[in-house]
């Protein structure tokens, strides 16, 4: 590692490389070959070795499902009051599968390409090809489990377009796609849960990874109920925890999405990639106040039929849109991008809507001077396919537009705005999704593995159930295989007791302050530095400034915050946010230092100093086609060491995107 610090900020270690991927095979056979190689635990024994799977969501849910129905011993810990609540229930317009119902000549390798591309290609070849290649059982594991996806007339699944692709290949389920496919996860948890291989833990709170021998070996959960920390040991750790996206505040993401796992672990040794790649989803309701707390998304699915557009004309901008005549509207993605119009990817229409507002062609109420919104309008969609069908397609979801905003989208456009949603960083993993702590594993949102810089839309929830139901079944047993010479661990061995005291110490401080600013006070100011510096556009002058801002921030939360209610006897939310603020803040300095580092622009990660003449994101694959791993300097203070892994392309050439 070199000791001098880059940019005042950072170091630069060794580089990494992932280990468990066949390398002389063509890419095709990859999974294939991993799979005939694993080492296997006999099925008596799988009922002697423990497995903790943090996270109940759809990688989580499926993850403990299937290790149960394996025959494993498995201990599934969420924070909420049931398993069916996790954040995945949100989702709404569908999952991405290469089955080709369409006849569009959609392959494995296609979902693959778009997939690559899509990221901006930053992700891992072997990864993405694996994930295209069990899209298709996804679909069948949920239709056998009784999903009730969208079913067209003859009977047949049917499948719409997302943003990115030239073909149809989501399946939904109108736009509760989230919701079954959860219910499905969700029934076959319960069904091992009757069967006694999987025991549940509702209102538990991972607080802290125990790593003994430099291995994961269990958890510390603070028991929401009654405020007392307990320790769970085991032979491996799944985390399964979601995004990190509310690190923003305000975003579509569910009030409780926190980082509080995964950063737990990247204290305890663990990579975290990518940590800037952030993704904003083009059609969100617009903020309307600044007493708002959260952000709603508007399904991706609703730019199948919906064209996106703003006035010509500054003067327009106030009008009632109905009253703009057809020659004075800007459908600005069908002009810009003929090829791909309304569907091109979120980072690209996310952009476009940023610049019509900055031109001064945004609709909707001002917002500090400027008015950030664009319209999505269907009276075309209405015009051709009648109310009914457009009805049938979107309905609930027109229904909760209505509900937000008062305004009737069957008669007036929509208003959409970007809005955080959705990161692609997480915690390196490698093809296993073993994370470099061995016995630590990453499913679903949490890891970085699949998306790049940048997730096309339908895709997440692909890619947690890929890693729930096909791949960690597949690949934990390599490392199970050798759980039987681990040293036996108790409540009394010394690293399960540091593991619980660190724990405790970071509660006792929290609650001992007592200063005058709440919680959710500082979590806002936090958020603001972050959509301000960090947000769309990212520049170093900005990025150095909110390191600075950030840093003010931290120090004074130490000092000034206000945690009230009792530690133990009884619920207190107030602590469980303290603790989960304390991690966005460390983890908003690390977004920002990752940004910093990474001078060019690559999908959701834009940097104003690295653009195209027409203002496309310029990558620069020379120096930076690698995944950027980073580990914790060993305090809040110290400079996190750099960690590359390079990227290589042996299937796919190298473009700049073009959507064209
Ligand atoms: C509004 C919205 C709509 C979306 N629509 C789509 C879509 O149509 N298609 C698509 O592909 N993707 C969509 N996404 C993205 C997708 O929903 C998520 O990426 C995905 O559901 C994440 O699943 P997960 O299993 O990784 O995590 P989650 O579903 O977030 O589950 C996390 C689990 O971890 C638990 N947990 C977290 N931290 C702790 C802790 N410290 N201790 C104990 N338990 C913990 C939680 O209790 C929960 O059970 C959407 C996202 C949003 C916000």
């Amino acid at each position: 590692m070199t000791e001098t610090l880059v940019k005042g900020v950072y170091k630069v270690g060794e580089e990494i490389e992932d280990t468990k991927a066949p390398k002389d095979v063509p890419l095709s056979q990859v999974w294939q070959e991993r799979k005939n190689h694993v080492n296997l635990v006999n099925p008596a024994n799988r009922r002697k070795l423990n497995i903790i799977v943090v996270g109940s969501g759809l990688a989580g849910g499926a993850a403990a499902a299937s290790l149960g129905e394996q025959g494993y011993n498995v201990q599934c810990f969420f924070y909420q009051d049931s398993a069916r609540r996790a954040h995945s229930i949100a989702a709404q317009g569908g999952i991405n599968a290469a089955k080709d119902y369409r006849n569009d000549d959609d392959s494995v390798y296609r979902l693959f390409y778009d997939t690559v591309k899509g990221g901006d290609y930053r992700a891992r070849e072997t990864n993405v090809y694996r994930l295209a290649e069990v899209s298709t059982n996804i679909i069948d594991q949920c239709v056998a489990q009784g999903v009730p996806f969208a079913r067209d007339y003859g009977g047949y699944l049917d499948n719409r377009s997302f943003g990115g692709v030239q073909v149809s290949r989501t399946f939904y389920a109108r736009g509760q796609t989230g919701q079954q496919l959860l219910i499905g996860a969700y029934q076959a948890l319960e069904r091992q849960v009757a069967a006694g291989t999987v025991k549940e833990f509702p209102r538990h709170e991972m607080v802290e990874l125990i790593v003994s021998e430099g291995r994961a070996r269990g958890i510390v959960a603070r028991n929401m109920v009654t405020g007392e920390l307990e320790t769970y040991i085991a032979d491996a750790v799944v985390l399964a925890t979601g995004g990190y996206g509310n690190v923003f505040f305000l975003s579509t993401n569910a009030m409780g999405c926190n980082a509080t796992a995964i950063w737990r672990a990247y204290r305890k040794g663990a990579y975290f990639a990518n940590p800037c790649f952030t993704q904003i989803h083009p059609t969100c309701i617009p903020q309307h106040g600044d007493q708002q707390s959260k952000l709603t998304l508007m399904s991706e699915s609703l730019r199948n039929d919906g064209r996106i557009w703003v006035p010509k004309k500054v003067e327009d901008c106030a009008k009632d849109p109905r009253e703009i005549p057809e020659e004075d509207r800007d459908y600005y993605l069908e002009r810009i991008y003929p090829a791909f119009g309304n569907l091109v990817p979120r980072d690209i229409a996310s952009r476009q809507a940023k610049n019509m507002c900055d031109e001064g062609r945004g609709v909707g109420p001002e917002v500090d001077g400027v008015r950030r919104g664009v319209y999505l309008d269907f009276a075309e969609a209405i015009g051709r396919l009648g109310k009914k069908a457009v009805s049938d397609k979107y309905g609930n979801l027109f229904d909760m537009y209505e509900r937000i905003t008062g305004d009737n989208p069957y008669e007036v456009p929509m208003r959409i705005y970007p809005a955080v949603h959705y990161t692609m960083g997480g915690m390196w993993v490698d093809y296993d999704l073993e994370s470099n702590l061995p016995g630590l594993y990453i499913g679903g949102e949490a890891n970085f593995s699949d998306h790049g810089a940048n997730r096309l839309g339908a895709s997440a929830l692909m890619q947690g159930l890929a890693d729930g139901y096909f791949v960690l079944p597949a690949t934990m047993s390599n490392y199970l295989s050798q759980a039987f010479s681990f040293p036996k661990l108790d409540e009394n061995s010394p690293d399960v007791v540091a593991a619980r005291e660190a724990a405790q110490s970071q509660i006792d401080r929290l609650m001992s302050i007592n200063g005058t600013r709440s919680v959710d006070s500082f979590h806002k100011e936090l958020g603001n530095i972050m959509w301000e510096y960090c947000g769309m556009e990212r520049t170093e002058e900005g990025l150095l400034k909110a390191i600075g801002l950030i840093r003010k921030l931290r120090e004074d939360y130490w000092q000034n915050v206000k945690v009230p209610g009792k530690t133990v006897g009884g619920l207190n939310q107030s602590l469980e946010r303290a603790g989960r603020v304390a991690d966005f803040m460390e983890l908003a300095e690390l977004m920002c230092i990752d940004a910093l580092h990474r001078e060019e622009s690559a999908g959701g990660h834009f940097r104003a100093e690295s653009q195209t003449e027409e203002g496309e994101a310029l990558r620069q694959d020379d120096r930076f086609a690698y995944v950027g791993a980073w580990e914790w300097g060993g305090s809040a203070d110290a400079a996190p060491i750099l960690h590359k892994e390079p990227l290589v392309y042996k299937n796919i050439e190298l473009k700049q995107r073009s959507y064209k």
